[in-house]
């Protein structure tokens, strides 16, 4: 019996590298995309670290050629796609009065409309084998939270879109589930690109950009492995039955639950106000 095919987006680094391994030593045959070849230095040394082989391929979500091309690919050289893993995205802070539409515009193309790109090229073969579709949000899919208006807009867009889709995609055998990770120690915070003056430049924003900032730092001090976020994925991947919704971590968990019982949205409003006052 040939072993079960997935396909992870977003694999040069972080938690998309390790998930990758992870489900190679799991036993998946495993298709790492990313979206420049040329970055799969990484990828390559962390497989030949654990003794696993990947079966490593280009995919930009934002490019729905790439993505075409590369499903193509793998149901001609494997024959079947078992899961997929939307890991690929990518952070931005700002707030709307301080930039472009176009900016924000941008943010949904890799957060959001490249899982939906993705999405509806796989959803035909994961049909053929009742397979499962990852979808890696974050606690920002869940807490909108400040200087992550766009961000988080595109993180609850995800949630949104999957779980309209998770009944829907169960009528035909396919299982949908949202991974929801809190501070990940990444490549992330550093491919956002925050200016050291940042804060100096955000005009009447400043002292609570400067604020946020600060904040965020000690959160990441605190934050988890991208292997321990990639294990949770492992575990939605083989799991008899996985959640819909699922955390990488007690932190993300806390976010979570503290969302899902504030009806009136107080708490919440309560908690992100002080990290920027
Ligand atoms: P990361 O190290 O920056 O990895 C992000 C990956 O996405 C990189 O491989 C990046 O590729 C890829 N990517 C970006 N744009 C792409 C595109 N257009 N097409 C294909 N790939 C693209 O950060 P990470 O923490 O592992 O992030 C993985 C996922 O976890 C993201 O969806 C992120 O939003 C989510 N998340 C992260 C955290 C955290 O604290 N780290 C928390 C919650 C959720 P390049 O190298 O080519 O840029």
């Amino acid at each position: 019996m040939s072993t079960k095919v997935v396909l992870i987006t977003g694999t040069s680094s972080g938690i998309g590298l390790s998930a990758a391994v992870s489900a190679a030593r799991a036993g998946f045959t495993t298709i790492a995309t990313l979206r420049d070849p040329a970055r799969a230095d990484a990828l390559r040394k962390a497989a030949e670290a654990a003794g696993v082989e990947l079966d490593i391929r280009r995919l930009d979500v934002t490019d729905p050629a790439s993505v075409e091309a590369c499903v193509a690919g793998v149901i001609a050289d494997h024959g079947r796609l078992d899961a997929v893993v939307n890991n690929a995205g990518a952070g931005h802070v700002g707030t709307i009065e301080n930039e472009s539409v176009d900016e924000v515009r941008k943010v949904m193309e890799v957060n959001f409309f490249g899982v939906v790109t993705v999405t509806k090229a796989v959803m035909p073969h994961l049909r053929a084998t009742g397979g499962r579709l990852l979808s890696v949000t974050s606690v920002g899919g869940v807490v909108g939270q400040p200087f992550n208006e766009a961000y988080c807009a595109a993180k609850f867009a995800v949630e949104g879109f999957m779980e309209s889709l998770a009944p829907v995609a169960a009528t035909v055998g396919v299982t949908v589930t949202v991974i929801e990770p809190g501070a990940v120690a990444s490549e992330f915070v550093a491919n956002v690109g925050v200016e050291d003056n940042a804060a100096a430049q955000a005009g009447v924003y400043g002292p609570a950009l400067a604020n946020y900032l600060g904040r965020t730092r000690s959160a990441f001090a605190g934050a988890q492995t991208s292997e321990a976020a990639a294990e949770t994925i492992t575990e939605a991947l083989t799991a008899g039955r996985p959640a819909f919704r699922v955390q990488t971590s007690e932190a993300a968990r806390g976010f979570v639950v503290a969302k899902l019982a504030d009806l009136d949205g107080s708490l919440v409003q309560t908690a992100t106000s002080a990290w920027v006052a």
